[in-house]
């Protein structure tokens, strides 16, 4: 059973016990609970708003002015993963710990902004909030099955300028030298922070795995460092303990990369330097951070930043803004969606996939084309049988007033289930698409014909 530490291996607790000393005792107790945390979605309004809006009692993370937490007492009762304002995109379930990367790596509005590791998108969503819809930013899954989650996640949470690829790191070092301004390295790792809740981590775990996990991320972090721009810098991150997997990595990256330094990590509450003396890895590995379970909220994370010298060059490309999208199409496009959205259509950066569907993309399409791209951005619109219809990911990424016709449901009206169900209900008001909405945030479309209001809630998302 994971949760206990009669179930962990014993020679991860001898590891543990020899490096904490007096420590290890709080470490394993406080390993063993299980805190929920949760990050809000700025997209979806004021964070004091959405913080006064949740049903349950909870406590801020002290490092996330995005983040809160629950209360062991509050979350045994609270479902968050299945309550409507995670379906709503009002928060992302996310362990506190982890919400320190996009603080720590600081992506910003109108950067260029590569997730090498980005499923199932915490890390990518929280990003892409910072941004504000501004910039490039590139979430990419190696494994296809763990990518289509994070397409889910991308949508729910409203994200308008993310590409998505399902690519190796090495095929994307190859076509994309130097382009980015941060880069984060959320590696795969033995996952000792995730021993409260995930047994497969505890049966993989020995100390072979952690030193073959150890080859892998230097591996990955081998090309990683070629995608980031002079100036630019990197987040390397684990949520494991391991300090072969975490100082003595960043060690060999360091001493095999002379054109990057290690940064100071910004000052935030709860975090505690690097244990380069576990491994014997030189003094400046201190510079790195850790998130410990048992002096703070979270499983535990380790962190370093690290920067590349130098001064970024003038001829990096722009945000792509052009359209190559038909005519007639983008005739029949500006018309229905002109129908759906209260402002114009957004038509810079329009372009038109090979399966009809329309998309409003952050970069020029020669940068990735013959690259394995699932989304190259944000999915507006599809032509299916000579008609354009709005996309489920317009939807999301709408706040109620930018849509033209609205019907605004309480969480219990039964015209909700009926429309999570994909039914339709009597409805003679006015405009074709009109957005469904709850409490204010957005849920989806639907279409009116015939004195009613049809559900087009997306087939894969129906209870
Ligand atoms: N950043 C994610 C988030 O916040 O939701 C979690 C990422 S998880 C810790 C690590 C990811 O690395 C997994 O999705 C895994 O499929 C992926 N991965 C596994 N092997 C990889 C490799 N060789 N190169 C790049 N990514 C890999």
């Amino acid at each position: 059973m994971a949760g206990t530490p009669a179930s962990w291996p014993t020679d991860f607790l001898v590891r543990m016990r020899t490096w904490l000393g007096d420590e290890a005792q709080a470490f394993f107790a406080a390993l063993a609970r299980r805190d929920v945390g949760l990050r809000l979605n700025p997209a979806r309004g004021s964070l004091e708003s959405l913080k006064a809006r949740l049903p349950w009692e909870t406590q801020p993370v002290p490092w996330c002015p995005e983040g809160v937490w629950l209360p062991p007492q509050v979350q045994e009762e609270a479902q968050v993963g299945a309550h409507l304002y995670h379906t709503l995109g009002v928060y992302y379930v996310q362990d506190p710990s982890a919400m320190a990367a996009a603080v720590l790596l600081d992506p910003r509005p109108g950067e260029w902004v590569l997730d090498l590791a980005a499923a199932p998108g915490g890390k990518t969503t929280h990003m892409a909030a910072r941004m504000r819809g501004e910039g490039v930013l590139v979430a990419n899954e190696v494994v296809r099955r763990r990518a289509a989650v994070l397409a889910l996640n991308i949508e729910r949470m409203g994200v308008t300028n993310a590409l998505l690829l399902n690519e190796t790191p090495e095929r994307l070092a190859e076509r994309w030298g130097g382009l980015f301004d941060a880069v984060l390295v959320d590696a795969p790792c033995s996952g000792e922070g995730t021993f409260s809740r995930d047994s497969q981590a505890i049966r993989d775990w020995s100390v072979d795995t952690v030193l073959g996990n150890a080859r892998r991320q230097k591996q990955i972090l081998e090309q990683a460092a070629l995608l980031v721009r002079r100036g630019g810098r990197m987040l390397y991150g684990t949520c494991t303990f391991a300090p072969e997997e975490n100082e003595a990595v960043i060690a060999a990256f360091l001493a095999g990369h002379p054109d990057f330094e290690i940064a100071d990590l910004p000052q935030v509450p709860g975090l505690q330097p690097g244990r380069p003396e576990w491994v014997g890895a030189p003094d400046d590995v201190r510079r790195a951070g850790r998130f410990w379970p048992h002096t703070g909220p979270g499983h535990g994370h380790f962190y370093a930043l690290l920067r590349r010298k130098g001064e970024p060059g003038n001829n990096l490309p722009e945000r792509w803004t052009g359209n190559t999208v038909p005519g007639r199409i983008f005739n029949l496009y500006y018309k229905s969606v002109g129908e759906a959205i209260a402002g114009t259509p957004p038509e810079q950066g329009l372009m038109l996939t090979k399966t009809d569907d329309l998309y409003v993309t952050p970069m020029d399409p020669k940068l990735w084309e013959g690259l394995h791209v699932l989304r190259p951005g944000w999915w507006v619109a599809s032509l299916r049988h000579n008609k354009v219809w709005p996309d489920h990911a317009l939807a999301l990424a709408l706040r109620p007033e930018e849509a033209r016709f609205v019907v605004d449901l309480a969480p219990d009206d039964p015209r909700l289930t009926t429309y999570l169900r994909g039914g339709f209900w009597p409805d003679d008001g006015a405009g074709e698409y009109v957005l469904v909405a709850v409490e204010g945030f957005p849920l989806g479309w639907a279409k009116r014909g015939e004195g009613r209001l049809r559900s087009r809630y997306p087939l894969h998302l129906r209870g």
